[in-house]
């Protein structure tokens, strides 16, 4: 008996009805609902191009294409889970403070109902007050990072918060686990090792580099990344930790990165780990090539995560 119930595919084409993530049903009350997808529409975070507030909405329609099971990873996340679309939080795109609160707001009401939330920006700052929200249920939590950048950076034209500085701030919040917090696939030209790297050294964060990960290979990586994070995690993947040849759609793209595949295979190598909260950010459709390629790739990026929580 499946938990949660997408459009059947044989009865209602996948192009028709309003888009929901994966044809699964809106649903605002949680009741029951083991996995909440929490649309995050704000980018008044970003530092370069904005446009990721229109990516929950183009990932949901991007969606629409996806099976539920998964070969690879040998599980139907929807006989395992009750996953629904919770919709979007209706996040103020005027003022970052007022923002997070919205969404800290939206998050916590998803864990309170004993949900997983799956976040989906919106630049990434808004990762910053999903993890308020998480470590006040958790507290601090490992955290997994995919990203082309390191967003450990400090104050941005006199603000304290932007998407280059959501994990700085979490740190100086207590909310990370220490010792548990790692990025992968960082790259790209840099301002230097002392303004780039001098916090993340202190505060024991670990740093598996584009280089690292392609020369040690995704089998290796992913050992490391599980070497490191055990208990609670919170797992946020930026797209553009992709390349932009695979997922040209965000707002600061990095040559040299992450092919598809290997996305999904890092996303896989996750499974069996406690995962209680995860986003996926920086999907900004106007950037996007031909078949909306990025809004694709976020949206089975998406599945996999099911997967793994589905694998708990
Ligand atoms: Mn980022
Ligand atoms: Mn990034």
């Amino acid at each position: 008996m499946p938990k949660s119930r997408q459009l059947d595919s044989s009865a209602s084409p996948r192009f028709a009805q309003p888009a929901t993530f994966m044809r699964l049903p809106h649903q605002t009350d949680l009741t029951g609902v083991d996995v909440a997808i929490l649309g995050a529409p704000f980018d008044s975070g970003t530092s370069y191009r904005s446009g990721a507030r229109l990516g929950p909405r183009e990932i949901r329609s991007q969606s629409s294409l996806i099976r539920p099971y998964s070969f690879f990873q040998k599980v139907s996340p929807f006989d395992q889970l009750c996953v629904v679309d919770a919709g979007d939080i209706d996040v103020p795109p005027v003022s970052i403070e007022r923002a997070y609160e919205a969404i800290r707001l939206g998050v916590a009401r998803v864990l309170e109902a004993g949900a997983v939330p799956m976040v989906v920006g919106g630049d990434h700052s808004i990762s910053l007050p999903c993890l308020r929200a998480v470590a006040a249920k958790h507290g601090p939590v490992a955290l997994i990072q995919f990203d082309a950048h390191i967003d450990t950076w400090g104050d941005y034209f006199g603000g304290k918060y932007f998407h280059g500085s959501p994990f700085r701030r979490a740190i100086e919040e207590g909310l990370l686990k220490d010792g548990a917090y790692v990025q992968v696939g960082i790259r790209g030209p840099m301002y230097g090792e002392e303004a780039d790297f001098a916090f993340q050294i202190a505060h024991r964060v670990t740093l598996i580099d584009i280089v690292q990960a392609k020369r040690d290979g995704i089998a290796r990586t992913v050992d490391r990344i599980r070497e490191l994070v055990d208990g609670p995690v919170y797992v946020t993947f930026d797209i553009d930790a992709v390349d932009p040849a695979y997922a040209p759609g965000t707002g600061t793209p990095e040559v040299g990165g992450f092919t598809s595949y290997e996305a999904q295979e890092l996303v896989r190598g996750l499974a069996g780990l406690d995962v209680v909260g995860c986003d996926v950010v920086e999907v900004a459709p106007q950037f996007d090539g031909p078949g909306q390629i990025t809004a694709l790739l976020a949206a089975n990026l998406m599945f996999e995560l099911l997967c793994v929580i589905a694998r708990r």
